[in-house]
């Protein structure tokens, strides 16, 4: 006899079935942190696979049940995680989520709603109807119909707005790509996919792109063009001056996107959101949740001024929105992303939302602002460490004073090896820099002292 299938997430049993199971994630998730103890793992990769490898079979014959695969792997995955709720895990845009978001995640999982047809996401469809356009209207006030696609993050997301991009401009020649230097890699990538000519990238010594300098960029570059400015570079989280570039897009007849992927979210924020202006100038717009916004990844978005702009995208498979089911009424969602299957990602956003407040979303913004800052002064009054400059968003390059760029790489690495800190690396001003990205707003000063305090130890090893 064959036995029993285990139980399922959904319907109203699956409420009960998810309870133990849950306990025991719980259970797992707190056990490992602290036998964890810090940021991430000591004894870097070959410790980690050691570990990992001793598990036990993948697949075994006869499967350990439930309870113990639970308890063993979660066990294992936190233990060994580069964990951003550690003050001390501060390399990238990679974001502590709140406890609040992931709980809403794991109702998306149980419920399982895919985003491709509206026979599997009645209300998950029309809750992301809601937000993208509640959201959209954030980042264009005045447009009449804005609208967002929900992306898997900003390479999605910026791919999306090349795609348009080439797609209003068919029949003109081959668009071209303008972008700072300073602009995220997947502009190349997005080009390389989309069949379009490489990017024509404009030096930007001072971090940002410079309208002047662009300006001539787009003097000798034949059109149609899109030029991608950035609120929020990856590597210093700094911002392009967008009102001039759109000035100086406006006078070359080449469309703007904005990659607000970092710096998106201030707009929550009544104190920063000016540093955005202009945004609303750009006729796409990146913005990632999964970053200044404190969600599990993935949870990207692409702001359009007009649903209509999105007309590209439409596609259609007879068994996901055949004509008469449409024309029946039944909303037509496969032109709402280049993917198929899709998670409800908005749902954990809207939770958030709903949760936060315009005002809770804008004070955890404010709170790493702050944080920024006061890392900046910290590293100001240490005598051994250089600040490369007082931080726009939520970055912070340092590195010391008196070390070399193979000893700002090795400072990052044995703080890594060791488990003790997870810095990033930026190069600016053709220096290799310790780069601090403050995404966690229960960071303390001590924590910044203590980090000031692990570079330093460091750098005299
Ligand atoms: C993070 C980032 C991206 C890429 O976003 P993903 O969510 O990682 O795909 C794009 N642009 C900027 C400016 C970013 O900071």
């Amino acid at each position: 006899m064959r036995a029993a299938p285990p139980p399922l997430a959904g319907g109203a049993p699956g409420a009960d079935a998810l309870r133990p199971l849950l306990g025991a994630v719980l259970d797992a998730l707190r056990a490992g942190a602290e036998e964890r103890g810090g940021p991430l793992p000591a004894g870097g990769p070959e410790a980690v696979a050691r570990r990992t490898a001793a598990l036990g079979a993948v697949l075994p014959e006869t499967g350990t049940g439930p309870d113990e695969a639970l308890r063993t792997l979660v066990h294992a995955l936190a233990a060994g995680a580069a964990d951003p709720a550690d003050p001390l895990c501060a390399a990238h845009l990679h974001t502590p989520p709140l406890a609040l978001a992931a709980a809403a995640d794991l109702a998306a999982s149980a419920l399982n709603p895919s985003m491709d047809s509206w026979d599997q996401a009645p209300a998950a469809s029309a809750l992301e109807t809601g937000v993208t356009a509640a959201l959209a209207a954030e980042v264009f006030p005045d447009a009449p119909r804005p609208d967002a696609l929900v992306t898997t993050g900003g390479t999605e997301s910026n791919q999306l707005a090349l795609l348009l991009a080439r797609e209003r401009h068919t029949g003109e020649g081959p668009l071209r790509t303008v972008v700072g230097a300073n602009a995220h890699h997947s502009f190349r990538r997005a080009a390389w996919l989309l069949g379009l000519p490489a990017p024509v990238v404009v030096p930007t010594p001072r971090g940002t792109l410079d309208p002047e300098a662009l300006d001539a960029a787009l003097t000798a570059t034949p059109g149609p063009l899109l030029v991608a400015a950035t609120a929020g570079t990856t590597d210093e989280g700094l911002v392009d001056p967008l009102p001039a570039l759109a000035d100086v897009c406006a006078a070359h007849r080449a469309d703007l996107h904005a990659d607000a992927a970092y710096g998106g979210p201030l707009l929550f924020s009544r104190t920063h959101r000016r540093l955005l202006d202009g945004l609303d100038r750009a006729r796409t717009v990146t913005v990632d949740l999964h970053k200044l916004g404190w969600q599990p990844a993935a949870a990207g978005l692409l702001a359009v001024r007009d649903t209509a702009d999105l007309a590209p995208l439409a596609h259609t498979a007879d068994y996901l929105n055949a004509d008469d089911d449409t024309d029946a009424g039944l909303p037509d969602l496969l032109g709402r992303s280049p993917r198929t299957t899709r998670r409800p990602d908005v749902l954990k956003a809207a939770v958030t939302l709903r949760a936060l407040g315009r005002t809770g979303l804008g004070a955890l913004v404010d709170t790493c602002m702050d944080l920024a800052q006061d890392l900046a002064d910290r590293i100001e009054k240490t005598p051994a460490l250089d600040l490369r400059a007082r931080p726009a968003l939520t970055t912070v390059l340092f590195r010391p004073h008196d070390a070399d760029d193979t000893a700002v790489a090795a400072i990052r690495r044995t703080l890594l090896t060791d488990g003790r800190a997870v810095l990033g690396r930026a190069r600016a001003d053709g220096r290799l820099w310790l780069k601090a990205t403050l995404l966690n707003p229960h960071a303390t000063p001590g924590d910044l002292d203590q980090l000031i305090t692990l570079v330093e130890g460091s750098a005299h090893r």
